[in-house]
C-alpha cells in the first residue's frame, strides 16, 4: 500500500471539498476550526500498471490549507499528524504532496522524530522530488524542439534553481541534455554562487535580466500572485515549464508566441479509480497527477521502500534515470503539448 498527504490549494476550494465528502461541520467551519482539524483520510484506491500489476493507495487530507502558512506551528502540526496517520495505518511508501514536503524541509521537521506515541521512520516517506525533476527535465526535452527550440543552442532560466528541485534540473540539463546556457535565478547569492561552481557554467542573473534572454524559462519556486510579466520583453518563441505551485502562469503570460505548460505533471496509461485530483484543476483528473505523487506509485510498484527523496539538494542523475525509467516502464509520461498537427498532404490523382 502506498499513501498520498495532500491538501487543498485555497481554504475555499477545501470547505467544498468537505462538503462533498459529506463533513458538514468543517464545511461550515472557519479558519480556526480547520487549524485545530485532524487530518482525513479520505479515499483508497487500486491502479494497475502498464505491466499488468495492481497496488493499492490511500489518499490522506493533512487538512492544511495555504492560508496557513504563516502560522508555524499549525502548518508543522498539520504535516506531522498526516505523517502519523500514514504510518499509523501500515503505509509502506507515502509522498508528501503540495506544501507539505516544503513545509517538512523549511521548518526542519526531521529533528521531531517522535510524534506522541509514534517514532516517525523516515523511510515510509518521500518528497518525491526526484521523480518531479525527471519529469520536468523531460517537458524541456520533449516540447521544446516541438516549438523549434534546438536546446543545444538555448539559453534556459532555471527560477529557484538553488531549490531541491531546481538544482537537480540545472545538473541534467547542463549534463545530460546539453543545453547551451543555464541563466541561475533565486534570491540567495551565495546558494546561487555555489551551485555555479557545482555546474561548472551557468550564469546568476536577477528573474528581470533572465526572462528577456531564455528561450526557455523552468519556474520552481513558489512565486508572490503579485509577480507580473510582460509577455512583450520574452523571447519569440518562449517555452515556460510552470512547475512551482500554485500552478498560475498561463493566466498571467501566455500569448501567440509563449507557450505555458504545467511542469511536473503526469498523465497514467489507464484511468485511476479515485476523485481527489477533481480539485486539482487537471484537464483529465483521472490520469492526471502531481509527478511527486507518482513517486510513491513508483516505489510501491519496484517495492523500492524507500525514503527516495529526501533532504535537500541530495538527488542525483542516477537516481533520476532510475526513477524515470521506471515511471516509462509502469506506464507515467510528461505532460506536453498537444502534437503539432503534420501539414496535409496534397494527393494528386
Ligand atoms: P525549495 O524550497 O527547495 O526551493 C525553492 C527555490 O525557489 C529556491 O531556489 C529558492 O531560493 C527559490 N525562490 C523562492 N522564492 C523565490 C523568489 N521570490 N524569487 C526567486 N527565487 C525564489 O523547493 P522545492 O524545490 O522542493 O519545490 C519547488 C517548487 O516546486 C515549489 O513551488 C513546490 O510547490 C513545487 N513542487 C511541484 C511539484 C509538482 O508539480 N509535481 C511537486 C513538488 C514540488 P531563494 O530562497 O534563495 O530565493
Amino acid at each position: 500500500m502506498f499513501g498520498l498527504i495532500g491538501h487543498s490549494s485555497s481554504f475555499r476550494d477545501a470547505r467544498l471539498k468537505a462538503r462533498d465528502l459529506g463533513l458538514e461541520e468543517l464545511a461550515e467551519g472557519e479558519l480556526d476550526l480547520w487549524c485545530s482539524a485532524p487530518p482525513q483520510l479520505v479515499e483508497t484506491f487500486e491502479l494497475t500498471s502498464a505491466t499488468g500489476q495492481t497496488i493499492q493507495g490511500t489518499y490522506i487530507d493533512s487538512c492544511f490549507v495555504p492560508e496557513m502558512l504563516s502560522r508555524f506551528k499549525t502548518a508543522t502540526r498539520k504535516v506531522q499528524n498526516a505523517m502519523e496517520l500514514a504510518q499509523k495505518k501500515g503505509i509502506n511508501i507515502t509522498a508528501l504532496g503540495g506544501f507539505t514536503s516544503i513545509i517538512f524541509e523549511n521548518f526542519n521537521l526531521a529533528k521531531f522524530q517522535q510524534i506522541r506515541a509514534t517514532l516517525l521512520q523516515w523511510e515510509r516517506f518521500t518528497t518525491g522530488n526526484t521523480h518531479t525533476a525527471w519529469v520536468i527535465c523531460r517537458q524541456v526535452e520533449q516540447n521544446a524542439p516541438r516549438l523549434g527550440i534546438d536546446l543545444t543552442k538555448a539559453k534556459v532560466a532555471v527560477v529557484g534553481a538553488t531549490g531541491d528541485i531546481g538544482s537537480a534540473v540545472c545538473r541534467w540539463l547542463s549534463r545530460r541534455t546539453g543545453v547551451a546556457e543555464l541563466l541561475l535565478v533565486a534570491r540567495q547569492q551565495q546558494r546561487l554562487e555555489d551551485l555555479r561552481q557545482e555546474l561548472g557554467g551557468g550564469r546568476v542573473l536577477s528573474l528581470e535580466e533572465a526572462l528577456p534572454e531564455a528561450d526557455v524559462v523552468v519556474w520552481v519556486a513558489s512565486l508572490p500572485q503579485t509577480l507580473s510579466i510582460e509577455a512583450e520583453s520574452l523571447r519569440k518563441p518562449c517555452l515556460m515549464i510552470d512547475g512551482g505551485y500554485p500552478k498560475n502562469l498561463d493566466t498571467r503570460v501566455a500569448s501567440e508566441h509563449v507557450t505555458v505548460l504545467k511542469g511536473g505533471i503526469v498523465e497514467f496509461v489507464r484511468d485511476i479509480g479515485w476523485q481527489m485530483m477533481e480539485m486539482a484543476e487537471m484537464s483529465n483528473p483521472r490520469r492526471q497527477l502531481f509527478a511527486c505523487f507518482a513517486e510513491a506509485m513508483l516505489l510501491e510498484f519496484e517495492g523500492w521502500h524507500t525514503n527516495f527523496s529526501w533532504g535537500r539538494n541530495n538527488i542525483t542523475l542516477e537516481a533520476m534515470e532510475q526513477i524515470g525509467a521506471a515511471s516509462i516502464r509502469h506506464g507515467f509520461s510528461a505532460l506536453g503539448l498537444e502534437p503539432v498537427e503534420a501539414p496535409a498532404i496534397a494527393l494528386v490523382a
